[in-house]
């Protein structure tokens, strides 16, 4: 397979101070990338390519101006009083008073806009944050270019991961929503139809909000249930879409444990609803926080289920680019990654 890389992410490294600064783990590091690329080299059959850079004309039309505006000059502005290592919300607008009264509204202020668009406290902004989110967005943009010029599949190592980003919204470890930026450059590029499929632990609540009333790209899920693990406040079963989108969004939420059984009939629902939708490319947005060694997820799959995952995207006969989601056990995210990868090519060769 093609595999697309970049060094950007580098850049944004989270985890230590947020550990100095008494926060929850962050286990999106920068180790992540380099064992999957370890992984993929000792598997080979691979060609490692570099990304390149499309500009953000792509990243801009599918998040909002103000947003991109706010992610690139909030690190600078940011008060250092308030966080020298990093800038965490401390503030948020909220839903507005049951009662009525006037509509929430955004000052100037980098502390205000900051819970404007953050959607919790897990996506914390650095020095690097911008140019690793930019970079990660150039890693599926290329990837997507190379699907467009026919190659039948390519694997985006895009860290940080993107399918919390919303179009205004940072949350979840994310801030571009590179599947998203994706499959709207396919879309741009002339397709009609585009399908995401979202295999992460978490629902993609970004990349369902920002194709929530669209009817051109099919966005289907399988995920721990909502009401049980993150992203908490979206992502059940009757979320189907609304407007010119409604029934092009296909949830699928599964119980804490759920096993390889379970999840491969949600899986079955999902490639069944994409095989109606006849897509003329899919997206995988790859997440193997599912793994049950995971220390993110809650699932309960082995190593060699990965395998069969892939094999099942195979034979779905698409072009396809693979966007690395989460996957969070060092020990396994390097296997797990290329036993999807030997499972696809496994179907399609
Ligand atoms: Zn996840």
């Amino acid at each position: 397979m093609l595999i697309f890389h970049g060094a950007a992410h580098r850049s944004h490294d989270p985890s230590p101070a947020m550990a100095r600064a008494g926060q929850p783990p962050n286990f999106d590091t920068p180790d992540r990338v380099d064992v999957v690329l370890d992984a993929l080299r000792a598997q080979g059959a691979h060609r490692l390519q570099l990304a390149g850079d499309a500009g953000l004309a792509p990243i801009a039309r599918v998040h909002r101006a103000d947003y991109l505006n706010f992610l690139q000059t909030a690190w600078e502005r940011w008060p250092r009083e308030r966080g020298a290592e990093l800038a965490l919300p401390q503030f948020w607008p909220g839903p507005g008073s049951p009662a009525g009264g006037p509509p929430a509204r955004c000052p100037d202020s980098v502390v205000a806009q900051l819970g404007w668009f953050a959607g919790d406290a897990i996506a914390p902004l650095m020095a690097g944050t911008w140019a690793a989110a930019y970079g990660s967005a150039q890693v599926a943009l290329s990837a997507q270019r190379a699907v467009t010029e026919g190659v039948r599949s390519a694997f985006a190592l895009c860290r940080p991961p993107g399918h919390h980003a919303g179009t205004a919204r940072l949350a979840g470890y994310c801030y571009l929503n590179n599947a998203a930026i994706a499959a709207q450059a396919f879309i741009d590029g002339g397709l009609r139809r585009v399908a995401v499929f979202d295999v992460d632990y978490h629902h993609g609540n970004g990349t369902q909000e920002i194709f929530y009333e669209r009817a051109d790209v099919l966005v289907c899920s399988v995920h721990a249930d909502p009401a049980e693990d993150y992203p908490f406040f979206v992502g059940r079963a009757d979320e189907i879409g609304a407007g010119p989108g409604e029934g092009f969004n296909l949830n699928c939420p599964l119980p804490a444990g759920s096993d390889w059984p379970t999840w491969r009939a949600a899986m079955e629902t999902c490639c069944r609803r994409i095989e109606a939708f006849a897509p003329q490319a899919l997206v995988v947005s790859l997440g193997v926080d599912t793994h049950r060694d995971d220390p993110s997820g809650g699932f309960k799959l082995d190593s060699s289920h990965y395998v069969l995952m892939g094999r099942r995207m195979g034979e779905l006969g698409l072009p396809t680019l693979f966007v690395l989601e989460g996957g969070y056990g060092l020990e396994v995210l390097g296997v797990n990654v290329t036993n999807v990868m030997a499972g696809f090519e496994g179907a399609a060769s």
